[in-house]
């Protein structure tokens, strides 16, 4: 099957912020994902992974090479492109339902058709009851959510995501994953998900692409059957084994790797 992203020679250089010189934040990534693909990128903090995603939403511009969705440059496909980050950004003067439509309002849409979408989307992330909130009275666990349902309105046909459960408790982030994991199986978008957490990518991934250093080490593939969220899913023996592959590669490429890195 074609490819739907298609990265090809990315390279990041930052200047060093003490010394000035050249930090090469990627090396020349190239990197194919399928329509519908959930891919988790997976490495230690400082290897790369959130500078090739903001690359993939047009953040920012690499040195040298291309991002492609759909055959087209990324500029152009931004209006197929959702994101979720860790800081969810949501405008604490407006209510849920009303922050879950920020990106139908961008796109033009009569605010009676957002705020049915918008019902529907919050619906889907299980807080249906709370949309006449404001941010603040939500847990971030929850706030997450309602970012989650805010990319997810837009319909995209891609949705990045950078360690979006990374500031939450684990209880929490649990709760997240199999949320997640439950509206994708329902709704499959192609996923670029990054983590640096082992078990997370595991959870979640239909492919891992490890970085280390700048640079894609190794891609694998989770063929563990869906859905993971059975007690017993950790103690699967292809999940052990596939978790032993992934903390070995980490290992190798000189990563400290300890189940969570
Ligand atoms: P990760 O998300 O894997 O933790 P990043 O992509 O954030 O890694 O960073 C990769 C490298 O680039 C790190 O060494 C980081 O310090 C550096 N870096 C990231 N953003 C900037 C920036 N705006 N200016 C200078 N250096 C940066
Ligand atoms: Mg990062």
């Amino acid at each position: 099957m074609e490819a739907l992203i298609k990265v090809r020679g990315v390279r990041k250089v930052y200047p060093h912020r003490s010394t000035g010189r050249d930090l090469v934040a990627l090396k020349g990534i190239d990197l194919d994902i399928a329509p519908n693909e959930f891919v988790c990128l997976l490495g230690p903090s400082g290897c790369g992974k959130t500078t090739l995603l903001k690359i993939m939403d047009g953040m920012i511009k690499p040195e040298a090479g291309t991002v492609t969705v759909g055959g087209k440059p990324i500029l152009e496909a931004l209006g197929d492109i959702g994101f979720v980050f860790q800081d969810v950004g949501l405008l604490a003067w407006r209510t849920v339902v009303s922050n879950v439509g920020l990106g139908l309002e961008a796109r033009g849409l009569p605010k009676e058709e957002r705020e049915k979408l918008a019902a529907e989307y919050l619906k889907l992330v299980g807080l249906e009851s709370f949309a006449t909130y404001h941010p603040y009275q939500l847990s971030g666990g929850m706030q997450q959510r309602v970012g989650l349902a805010r990319a997810l309105a837009i319909k995209p046909k891609v949705l990045l995501m950078d360690e979006p459960f990374g500031a939450v408790d684990a209880m929490t982030r649990r709760g997240l994953q199999i949320e997640l994991a439950r509206i994708w199986e329902q709704n499959r978008v192609t996923v670029v998900f990054v983590t640096h957490d082992v078990d997370e990518a595991l959870f979640l991934a239909d492919r891992i692409v490890v970085m280390n250093m700048a640079d894609v080490v190794k891609s694998v593939s989770v063929t563990l059957p869906r859905p993971r969220w059975t007690t017993d899913a950790r103690t699967n023996p292809q999940y052990v084994a596939l978790r032993t592959d992934l903390i070995g590669i980490l290992e190798s490429s000189g990563a400290v790797a300890g189940g969570t890195i």
